[in-house]
Parts: C-alpha cells; sequence; structure tokens
C-alpha cells in the first residue's frame, strides 16, 4: 500500500497530472500539486480533491521553468509534508511550427519544462529519496520520446532527453531503493492534444470528432485515445513492488503507434 507515502505531482491542475493526483490520493498517498494556476484555483482543486480522498493535499504554484521555484517545491513539500517518496515529473507545454519558423522562445519554454524541469526536481529530492531507501522517480515523457513528428522539433528534441535522463536516473539509483522510469502515451484526450485537434478542424474546415479519428489515424492502428485514468494506472503500477526491479524503461501506451 501507498499510506505513509507523500507523492509530488508537476503540472496537475490538468488532464494526466490532476489523474496522477486522484489515483496516488485515493491509494492512500498525502499529495502536492502543482500547475500554473491562480493561487485560489489551485487551492480549490487541492481541497476537492482531500475532501474526495480523505487524505491530506496541498498546493504549490512553482513555475517548472524557473530553477529555484522549482526547489523550493521540492523544499516545501519535505517540511510540510513530512518527506517526498513519489516524484512525478508530468508538466509540459506544447508548440507546434516548422522549424524555421519556430519561435525561440516557445524552443526555450518547452526544453525547460519539458526536459529541465525533471532535472532540477530530482536534483533537489533524490538526497532524501536516497537516505530513506525508498522512492519512486516517474517522467511522463511521449511517443516522442522514442519516435519524430513533423513540426514538433523542441518537444521531440525534449522527450528523447527525458528518456535518455531517465536511463541515467535509473541507472544511478541502481541498489538505492529508488526506481526512476518514464511512461509513454500516445494521443491522450487533454487540454493539449485538444488544441492540436481544434487547429486540424478549423484548418480542414471539419468537427473536432472528424479531425480526432484523422489526427489519431495518422499515427495509432488503434483508433482511439488512452484514457488518463489508464495513465494514472500505469503510474501507479510503476510505484508499487511490482515494479521494484524496472530501472531506467519507458512504458508504452500508444495504440500501436510505434510498434510500426
Ligand atoms: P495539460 O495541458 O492538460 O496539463 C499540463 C499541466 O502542466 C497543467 O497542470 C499546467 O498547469 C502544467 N504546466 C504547464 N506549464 C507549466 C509551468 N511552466 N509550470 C508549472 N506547471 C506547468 O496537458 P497533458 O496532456 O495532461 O500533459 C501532461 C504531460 O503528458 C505532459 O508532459 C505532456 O507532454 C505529456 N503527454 C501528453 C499527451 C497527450 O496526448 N495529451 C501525450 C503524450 C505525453
Amino acid at each position: 500500500s501507498l499510506k505513509g507515502k507523500v507523492a509530488l505531482v508537476t503540472g496537475s491542475t490538468s488532464g494526466i497530472g490532476l489523474a496522477i493526483a486522484r489515483a496516488f490520493a485515493a491509494a492512500g498517498c498525502t499529495v502536492m500539486m502543482n500547475g500554473l494556476a491562480e493561487a485560489v484555483v489551485l487551492h480549490k482543486l487541492a481541497g476537492d480533491l482531500a475532501g474526495e480522498s480523505g487524505v491530506k493535499v496541498a498546493s504549490h504554484p512553482a513555475d517548472m521553468t524557473r530553477p529555484a521555484e522549482i526547489a523550493d517545491l521540492v523544499a516545501t513539500t519535505q517540511a510540510t509534508l513530512g518527506s517526498l517518496d513519489i516524484l512525478v515529473n508530468n508538466a509540459g507545454i506544447q508548440h507546434v511550427d516548422r522549424i524555421e519558423k519556430f519561435p525561440v522562445e516557445k524552443w526555450d519554454a518547452i526544453i525547460a519544462v519539458n526536459l529541465s524541469a525533471s532535472f532540477h526536481t530530482v536534483r533537489a529530492a533524490l538526497p532524501a529519496m536516497k537516505q530513506s531507501g525508498w522512492g519512486r522517480i516517474i517522467n511522463i515523457a511521449s511517443t516522442h520520446g522514442l519516435v519524430a513528428s513533423t513540426h514538433k522539433a523542441a518537444y521531440v528534441a525534449a522527450k528523447h532527453g527525458l528518456i535518455g535522463l531517465t536511463k541515467v536516473m535509473g541507472i544511478e539509483c541502481a541498489d538505492t531503493g529508488v526506481t526512476c522510469n518514464a511512461i509513454c502515451p500516445g494521443f491522450v484526450s487533454t487540454p493539449l492534444a485538444l488544441a492540436q485537434i481544434e487547429t486540424k478542424a478549423k484548418a480542414d474546415g471539419i468537427g473536432m470528432d472528424e479531425a480526432s479519428h484523422l489526427l489519431i489515424g495518422e499515427k495509432q492502428p488503434q483508433v482511439r485515445f488512452t484514457t488518463v485514468e489508464q495513465i494514472a494506472g500505469l503510474a501507479l503500477f510503476l510505484a508499487s513492488d511490482t515494479a521494484s526491479n524496472m530501472q531506467g524503461t519507458a512504458l508504452v501506451s500508444d495504440g500501436g503507434w510505434t510498434a510500426q
């Protein structure tokens, strides 16, 4: 059981992160939520989750592009919740443009949130995890950590980097009781993916259902979204004892995308 453990989920105000926070709370973990949201919104989300699960839930507004705020997020989790046992690096952003037109500030932001933030959280969290002899680091990567698509230079570079970082973390954590692994979803129905479906629907003058079928069908033989609950289930599995000999690997749920 995960009772007594403390889980920090970055980017947990929406989508996959929110589902993971809910799943860990339901499993009895104390949870630290985080995301880019007004303090009142964060506070309400944490209150709602505490109410529905009966566990303690706190929140912290760290901007994952800012190393000093990330250090404060980790230190605050340890100080106010007692420890940090399960770290889920989930916060992520996307921008779609061909390389020649890709805005430099979008490149920098995507590398910061989708890659560097995980280095900063782990760097801060690992000493106490190793000392306690138990820890779980779960990096939310993507099929784009394994294969490329056009117009996603920063995202693909960041996610490939995150899988590389996961491998280093995994082998550096060997025999410490801490594991580090990644999850690679294909299309998941969240605001991040819906923005791309909206863009396609507008560009082709078609409805959202048709646009999502076309967009997913371009990549996945099984033309349906993975659900946020299914990704949360994989995170719970990686936190369980069943996964204690998994190090530096990536679990894929992508409807066959990367099997081709
Ligand atoms: P989402 O847009 O629903 O949620 C993103 C979360 O990250 C939000 O809580 C947001 O506040 C937070 N965030 C963004 N920038 C931040 C910052 N600077 N500081 C702190 N928090 C920040 O997106 P999602 O689809 O749930 O994505 C979650 C993760 O899953 C991302 O890493 C994404 O790359 C990955 N992923 C998503 C899909 C998909 O199809 N949706 C597929 C593969 C991987």
